[in-house]
């Protein structure tokens, strides 16, 4: 059903991009992988992809944050495929304090890559899905787009600041053939969290296992991850001819947290 689109993937390098990545190629779309990492290892995974499902993988250096690197990844789908049909604006950054320790250069950090690096992918987008009267543009939000925690002032501002940015693109497009959703997911296990799980076990004494157990326990109700392939099924359903009338929706994929 998506065989032959052609797709942008902001922060496939790890974690929950590369399942997204992973599952659209399965289903025959040709991607533009992005993200940050060690050269020969992104080289490696790139060649993978493109060998196990049969489909073109180009590789884009872009920092999300800088609007010419940004258009410069657009571009070289457009130009390499013919066309961007497909736009997962994922990559993402953490930081953890209080709002009153909170360094301004990590705010500003997660605002730029979180909430505006979502804001450059869709301007980018958004003329070359236009004109050819199709696009499916998918942002990464969180659970923390749609409730708070503690210690995380600036990225739930940025990820809030994405589910209302997703529905203003919904309603300006409405009716197009354009497309605009918000997956928002509660746990996934990827680097982003190990981190979290760490500094949770070294701030208690406590094993790496009691840690990932009790960040599980504190918000979502399933005590299980989510997985990036189960979200990359829900970015391919949202991708399909079957969702082309949702739109403008953050949807929840998060084990009960947001239903409590
Ligand atoms: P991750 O750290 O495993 O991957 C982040 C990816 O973004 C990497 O490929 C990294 O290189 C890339 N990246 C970082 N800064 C970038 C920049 N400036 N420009 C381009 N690429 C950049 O993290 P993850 O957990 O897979 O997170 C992916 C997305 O999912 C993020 O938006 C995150 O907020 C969101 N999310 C994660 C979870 C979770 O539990 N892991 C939950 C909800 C939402």
């Amino acid at each position: 059903m998506l065989k032959g689109l052609n797709a942008v993937v902001t922060g496939s390098t790890s974690g929950i991009g590369l399942g997204i990545a992973a599952i659209l190629a399965s289903k025959g779309v040709n991607l533009v992988i992005n993200g940050f990492g060690d050269v020969a290892t992104i080289e490696a995974e790139r060649a993978r992809l493109a060998a196990r499902y049969g489909v073109k993988v180009a590789y884009s250096d872009a920092d999300v944050s800088k609007p010419a690197e940004v258009k410069a990844m657009i571009d070289l789908c457009v130009d390499s495929y013919g066309s961007i049909d497909i736009l997962v604006n994922n990559a993402g950054i953490q930081y953890t304090e209080t709002v009153d320790k909170f360094p301004i250069d990590k705010w500003n950090a997660i605002i730029a890559i979180n909430l505006s690096g979502v804001f450059l992918g869709t301007q980018a987008a958004l003329p070359h899905m236009q004109a050819r009267g199709f696009g499916r543009i998918i942002n990464i939000g969180s659970v923390h787009g749609l409730v708070g925690s503690p210690n995380k002032s600036a990225y739930v501002a940025a990820k809030h600041g994405v589910v209302g940015f997703s529905k203003v693109v919904a309603l300006e497009n409405a009716g197009t053939g354009i497309t605009c959703n918000t997956i928002c997911p509660g746990w996934v296990h990827t680097p982003l969290v190990q981190k979290q799980i760490e500094a949770l076990a070294a701030a208690n004494g406590i094993t790496i296992e009691a840690a990932t157990e009790r960040l599980l326990v504190e918000k979502q109700p399933s005590r299980q991850f989510a997985t990036p392939e189960q979200i990359g099924e829900l970015a391919a359903f949202l991708a399909s001819p079957a969702a082309a009338q949702i739109t403008g929706t953050a949807m929840p994929i998060d084990g009960g947290w947001t239903a409590q």
